[in-house]
Formats: structure tokens, C-alpha cells, sequence
């Protein structure tokens, strides 16, 4: 079982989740080394159809690369309206090298004739520790909201600027301070649910 001490490889090379996964854990006495420690390792392609499936594949890599415990996230964007996209394709919804405003745009567009009250949208996160023994344990966040007509705030990042949060849809994410963000975010409480297991035993 994961124990105080010991190492435990963050499969993430995104330096804002990194600090905010180290942040969170800072005081559980787990050992937290980042993907930048192995240079060498090449992540395998997210191939899953879930977020579950992509950050299993993360982990489980992540672990047979290094031989130590592993903590892997995936997340992403579902709106009701779009049946659930983009989701695991949030990343790339635009397109294959499409960045954050060009996701947002598309989306935007995508959504110019859906009115207010069917925006309805959600992020999740979901994170999944990885055992060298071939343990797996999965956690999961999600942080519901609806989304908005145009880009509003400068924080955060991907559909931040887009995604209005409850429970009057009136700040968007982006205009949220990162202790805000990480009070009420998916990755937020994914990790919080990660650090209570882990402090469970
Ligand atoms: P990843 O695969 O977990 O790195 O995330 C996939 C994509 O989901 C990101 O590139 C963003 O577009 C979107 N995303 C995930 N988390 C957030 C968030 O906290 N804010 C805004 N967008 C997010």
C-alpha cells in the first residue's frame, strides 16, 4: 500500500495541475516526483473512449517506466446539449494541434443557437493511482455549470473563460482566484477524494 515516504510519480507534464496536485498533498508526506525527473519516457497515446480508460493508460505506463507508484488525471469538458462531447477529445476539439481559443471558439459556435437554459455543462477529472503491484484505485470530480455566450476572465486555462459556474452562472471560472478554482473545480475535489483515501490508511 501506498506509505509516507514513499515515492509517487505524477504522470502529468501540465505545470498548472502539477502545482495544484502538489499543493493539495503537500503535507501527506508522500514523496512527489514529476514526469520532468524521466526526460526518456514517451507517455503512450490517450486511445480510451473514457476518461477512466486514458488516465489508466497514463498510470499504468507512467508505473512499468519507473518501477514506482504512479497518480495519472484525465480530464475534460462534457455538455449535455453536444450528448457529452467534447469530452475526452477536449483537448483537441478544434482540431489535432487546435489551441485553447480555437476550442473555445468552436464550442462557441457549435452552441450559438442553443438557448441559456439547455447550456448545461460539467468538467471532470478523473485520477487513477497505480500500484507497481498492479493495484489500481480510481477518483473521481466533477464541477457543474453552464455555458456562457463569450470569453469572460483571464485565469486558468482551456474553456475557463467559457464555463460559468453555479450557482448563478454569473462569475466564469476564469475570473476565479486558483484557491477558488481549486475549492470547487473536478480536479479540486478529485484530489481531495484521493487525499482522504489516503489518509483512510
Ligand atoms: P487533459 O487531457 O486532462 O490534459 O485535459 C483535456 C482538456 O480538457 C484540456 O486541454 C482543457 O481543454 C480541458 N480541461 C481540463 N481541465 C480543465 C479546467 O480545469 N479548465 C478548463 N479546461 C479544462
Amino acid at each position: 500500500m501506498l506509505q509516507s515516504g514513499e515515492k509517487l510519480v505524477l504522470a502529468t507534464a501540465n505545470p498548472g495541475k502539477r502545482k495544484e496536485i502538489q499543493a493539495l498533498l503537500a503535507s501527506s508526506g508522500v514523496e512527489l516526483v514529476s514526469l520532468l525527473e524521466y526526460p526518456h519516457l514517451v507517455m503512450p497515446e490517450e486511445t480510451g473512449t473514457t476518461f477512466v480508460a486514458n488516465a489508466g493508460i497514463k498510470a499504468r505506463a507512467v508505473v512499468e517506466a519507473t518501477g514506482h507508484w504512479a497518480l495519472s488525471d484525465d480530464s475534460g469538458l462534457v455538455v449535455e446539449a453536444l450528448a457529452g462531447a467534447p469530452g475526452v477529445h477536449s483537448a483537441r476539439y478544434a482540431g489535432l494541434n487546435a489551441d485553447d481559443s480555437e476550442n473555445n471558439l468552436k464550442l462557441l459556435q457549435v452552441l450559438a443557437e442553443v438557448p441559456d437554459n439547455q447550456r448545461a455543462a460539467a468538467f471532470i477529472c478523473v485520477m487513477v493511482l497505480a500500484s507497481p503491484a498492479g493495484e489500481e484505485f480510481v477518483f473521481e470530480g466533477r464541477c457543474r455549470g453552464r455555458i456562457g455566450r463569450r470569453l469572460i476572465g483571464s485565469g486558468g486555462f482551456g474553456y475557463d473563460p467559457l464555463f460559468l459556474t453555479e450557482p448563478d452562472f454569473r462569475l466564469s471560472m476564469a475570473q476565479l482566484s486558483s484557491t477558488q478554482k481549486s475549492a470547487i473545480s473536478h480536479r479540486g475535489q478529485a484530489l481531495r477524494e484521493f487525499c482522504q483515501w489516503f489518509e483512510a490508511l
